[in-house]
């Protein structure tokens, strides 16, 4: 079942998503918070049947990120025509922030295209970071939504601004029709083995993601490494040995615009939401402690594994392009994230 708002039933992106479903049912609706976010939804059972909205946005397109994330000395800003990921990873605050599993396109790309584009014009001298992949994985569902088919193309035409590609997919084929782009980074998130097999559920293997990088790294694509989020296990110093020998044999450093680390991060209420929906998960009996409204791994840890991952690091990658405790992932939604518009907000 597709639901689609009656303003833009007739859109051209509605028409070419919903052709990839002839078979789905279209469900008219006025307003897509009547469907997401709805109090009486359970995020756990939705997940396993998710709906595709699509709908339109009407404010909020493009806005600041949160202090502390993005790279250092640059003005970052987030932008998501998608809500909701495909992939189920047990740390990710997305399952505490909707009620909703369903899945949101907003279809209005251009507006989102227009936002940007006074942001770049209005900041002509700074450098600029684009993100997208906040509030879902950029190139998970790109067959449906053609993200990257749309926005790379656009930045292209903006070669003072830079946009970053977050995923954990192995949908890159749109890039790969593509020229590779000097300011688009395609970034790839990384846990060892054991930790993607019992937490990501639903991703791509370590290995298949390892093979789309050395794909794009063929065809001059920019990359990145996010080993972001740092996971503690008594295991963990040869578990992230064997992840950086598994990169580092295939991804060249040459083909690498960045490298970041990022630890373990939940808000307070955030960590409470995903507890609550999975109280039983190994995760959360782990050794972790709240501090400042933040739930991470107890602090002495941490700092173990950020200063192990980093000489780890520091044998494959020069400093340059390396940067730990920096972190690029996000722990909660921004202040003025894609809360629904137009219905409740949970
Ligand atoms: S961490 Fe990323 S890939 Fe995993 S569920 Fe969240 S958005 Fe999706």
């Amino acid at each position: 079942m597709i639901y689609v708002e009656e303003e833009i039933l007739n859109h051209p992106r509605t028409l070419q998503i919903q052709s990839r479903f002839p078979d789905s049912e279209v469900v008219p609706c006025a307003r897509y918070g009547e469907i997401f976010n709805r109090r009486a939804q359970h995020f756990r059972l939705q997940k396993r049947r998710p709906s595709l909205i699509l709908a339109r946005k009407h404010r909020n397109f493009v806005h600041d990120a949160p202090e502390g994330f993005g790279l250092a000395g640059a003005r970052s800003f987030l932008f998501d025509p998608l809500l909701n990921c495909i992939y189920d990873c047990r740390y990710c605050y997305l399952q505490g922030m909707f009620r909703s599993a369903h899945y949101v396109v907003f279809v209005n790309y251009e507006d989102f295209q227009w936002a940007i584009e006074e942001k770049i014009r209005a900041l002509p001298s700074q450098a600029l970071w684009f993100f997208s992949g906040y509030d879902c994985d950029s190139l998970a569902l790109e067959p449906v939504t053609r993200l990257a088919a749309s926005f790379v193309p656009f930045f292209a035409r903006f070669p003072q601004a830079n946009l970053e590609l977050r995923t954990k997919s192995t949908q890159i084929k749109s890039l790969i029709d593509m020229e590779a782009e000097p300011n688009v980074v395609v970034a790839f998130s990384f846990t060892p083995e054991e930790v993607q097999a019992s937490l990501e559920h639903e991703t791509p293997s370590v290995d298949r993601r390892i093979r789309a990088m050395e794909r794009l790294q063929e065809r001059g694509w920019r990359l990145g490494l996010r080993f972001d989020p740092l996971i503690y296990d008594p295991d963990y110093r040869e578990q992230y040995r064997r992840l950086y020998e598994q990169v580092f044999g295939a991804v060249r450093v040459e083909s690498l615009h960045s490298v970041s680390l990022g630890p373990f991060r939940l808000t307070g209420d955030a960590f409470k939401a995903v507890v609550r929906l999975y109280p039983d998960d190994a995760l959360f009996a782990g050794p972790l402690e709240e501090e400042e409204g933040h739930v991470a791994f107890r602090r002495e840890l941490e700092e173990e594994m950020v200063a192990f991952c980093t000489g780890e690091l520091l044998r494959h990658v020069p400093e340059e392009i390396f940067f730990p405790g920096l972190s690029l992932a996000p722990a909660a939604p921004p202040a003025s994230s894609s809360q629904p518009e137009g219905g409740p907000v949970a």
